[in-house]
């Protein structure tokens, strides 16, 4: 998983609680950064591509009603102007939607095809500690990739289309007021050295949603502002579109990267491994901070020879400004028995890699889903072995973390 860990529930109960907002600031108000209009900025032109179109040839909107009369809901219905909008009462259970009834075909079509609008009702921001030190509420759910090991869709079930959170004033004022109350950071720490890091992509990728609306070019634009925090996410999708979105240097975006054998069996509909390596360089020269998120790493015979020739394709590649400033994750597998038994049905080959028992212990989740991970001995010598392998051959690579 290119993420942090899972959440419990992207509407979960508020750890800092939502205060109180005068009526009728929902709406853009001309002090909250972000909010430049989508017309003033250049023009998009990847999102309209027939690359964008084949990941996302939306045909119906299933939108709440409230949510589909915000501004962001009626942009997103006007990108896509065949498509059906549907009403419905809310955005979290649509049994027609969700589940993981039928086979991996009808979920690439649900994911591809299917938009959900929908307004984000509770608010929360959570400590974190290691991917970031905080994870902002999302400003989606769900994703239009299928990578076989993916956290996201274990609520919703795997045919789990993208949810646009279209309330995304709120999220923005949310976010300031949070921002505003910790200050300045005190110390550096592994996150970042100056600045509170803001996890804002934990349930989808912020790229593709950047294909359907301006929430991310909203984050992106709202972080430039606040001098104390930074915006940071994962990704495994290459959109240029992001390369006009000016950050200043406060937006962290986190290239998740795997041996191309492992992506091919598990990444489904992202980007090569290799062109999320090659777009590393424009992001940085687009005023990005760029990481690679070293994940999911699995176990499975001849693991260490391919991370080997990854992080050397890595060294050799990437240019030296890029090395410069990287740093990365490293996160080890986390599986779950539902989704094992998910994709047995579809893509059993996956779980030859997955799942692997003699390997896993049992790891209970925050939401009570039984999740497994790689015993302790196992991981501990794992986790060294990678170490070793970036030291060896991509010294110049900070692990910021190894989970
Ligand atoms: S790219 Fe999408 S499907 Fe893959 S791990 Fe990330 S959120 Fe899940």
């Amino acid at each position: 998983m290119h993420h942090p860990p899972p959440a419990p529930d992207d509407d979960s109960g508020a750890l800092f609680g939502l205060d109180a907002l005068p009526t009728g600031s929902a709406r853009h108000t001309p002090d909250l950064p972000g909010a430049a209009p989508a017309e003033d900025r250049p023009g998009p032109a990847f999102r309209d591509s027939a690359a964008a179109r084949r990941l996302l040839p939306v045909r119906e909107i299933h939108a709440e009603p409230a949510a589909a009369a915000s501004p962001r809901g009626r942009q997103v219905i006007a990108r896509f102007p065949e498509a059906r909008v549907v009403t419905v009462d809310s955005h979290w259970r649509i049994p027609d939607l969700h589940g993981n009834e039928g086979n991996v075909d009808r979920w690439v079509r649900v994911k591809g095809e299917t938009l959900v609008l929908g307004e984000k009702k509770t608010l929360t921001v959570r400590p974190n500690g290691r991917s970031a030190d905080w994870i902002a509420p999302g400003a989606s759910n769900g994703c239009a990739m299928a990578c076989a090991y993916c956290y996201v869709p274990r609520r919703k079930g795997y045919a789990n289309p993208v949810t646009v959170f279209t309330n995304i004033d709120r999220i923005l004022s949310h976010l300031a007021r949070h921002i505003a109350r910790q200050g300045p950071k005190p110390e550096p720490n592994q996150c970042d050295a100056a600045s509170w890091v803001y996890d804002i992509g934990e349930n989808g990728d912020c790229s593709v949603d950047a294909l359907i609306c301006d929430n991310t070019a909203d984050l992106v634009h709202a972080f430039r502002h606040w001098p104390t925090a930074k915006a940071s996410f994962a990704t495994k999708f290459v959109n240029p579109d992001l390369l006009h979105l000016d950050p200043q240097g406060r937006t962290r975006i986190r290239f998740s990267v795997m041996p191309q054998d492992d992506s091919r069996l598990l990444d489904l509909r992202t980007s090569p491994v290799a062109e999320r390596v090659r777009a590393a360089a424009d992001f940085v020269d687009a005023g990005y901070e760029v990481h690679f998120n070293l994940s999911p790493v699995v176990v499975r015979p001849g693991w260490q020879d391919a991370w080997a020739e990854l992080l050397r394709h890595l060294d050799d590649v990437l240019p030296a400004r890029v090395k410069q400033q990287a740093a990365a994750e490293v996160i080890m597998l986390t599986h779950n028995r539902d989704l094992h038994e998910v994709n047995l049905g579809w893509h059993p080959s996956a779980e030859d890699v997955l799942w692997r028992p003699e390997l896993q212990q049992p790891k209970r989740s925050e939401n009570g889903a039984t999740n497994v991970r790689y015993r302790n001995a196992v991981k501990a010598e794992a986790v060294d072995a990678l170490r070793a392998l970036v030291d060896r051959h991509a010294p110049w690579l900070r692990v910021r973390y190894a989970f």
